[in-house]
């Protein structure tokens, strides 16, 4: 594999670009224990979107990690997870908003979120507050009991863990470094990714 970029996102920050199919997407956790929002879109049809619903049902598992695929929600292949040193990660909760931290945080000040990350940065393709979808919650460690019940816990990765993932078509995707204090143990950390060639 052949690096042709690298960068580093800000704690509570995030940064979105595109990735051609055939390209390789690493997203590291340089200290360990930092969550990374990630969602996708199609580059020819922005209605084309990295779906959790789709990704479940076809994986056969609420665990998405190495050796599965991640579906648009019209059923096709975005993306092939080709490594997960960590292996634990999230599909099931959605981007922390400005609403998450008053809703369960009772906040009153502002507060930076990954749902304003994502926007923000996805805002020069046109991609509207109101088109993020779920994202693949990356390093995050939401556990889940027999009757139901959830819990955010704190992420397991270690620091270097890291993910790669293979883009099977052309997309547009933003990554974050999570605002929320429970997801990331108390700790505002930055996230890496870079991109590869084979
Ligand atoms: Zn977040």
């Amino acid at each position: 594999m052949k690096r042709i970029d690298m960068q580093k996102i800000l704690p509570q920050s995030g940064a979105a670009f595109e990735l051609k199919k055939g390209q390789i997407l690493k997203v590291i956790d340089p200290e360990g224990e930092q969550v990374s929002d990630m969602v996708c879109f199609s580059a020819d049809d922005k209605r084309e979107w990295l779906s959790s619903g789709k990704t479940l049902d076809y994986c056969n598992t609420l665990l998405i990690t190495k050796g599965h695929n991640l579906y648009s929600n019209r059923s096709r292949i975005m993306m092939k997870i080709l490594e997960d040193t960590n292996g634990r990660n999230d599909f099931l909760l959605a981007p922390c908003s400005p609403e998450t931290f008053t809703i369960i945080y009772k906040d009153k000040e502002y507060h930076p979120s990954c749902f304003e990350n994502l926007h923000t940065n996805l805002s020069k393709w046109d991609i509207k507050p109101d088109d993020i979808p779920v994202a693949f919650n990356i390093f995050m460690n939401v556990q889940f009991q027999q009757n139901g019940e959830i819990s955010v816990e704190p992420p397991l990765s270690k620091a270097g863990d890291f993910m790669l993932f293979e883009a099977e078509m052309d997309l547009i995707i933003c990554l974050t470094a999570c605002s929320a204090e429970q997801s990331n143990n108390y700790r505002f950390k930055p996230i890496e990714f870079e991109i590869h060639e084979k």
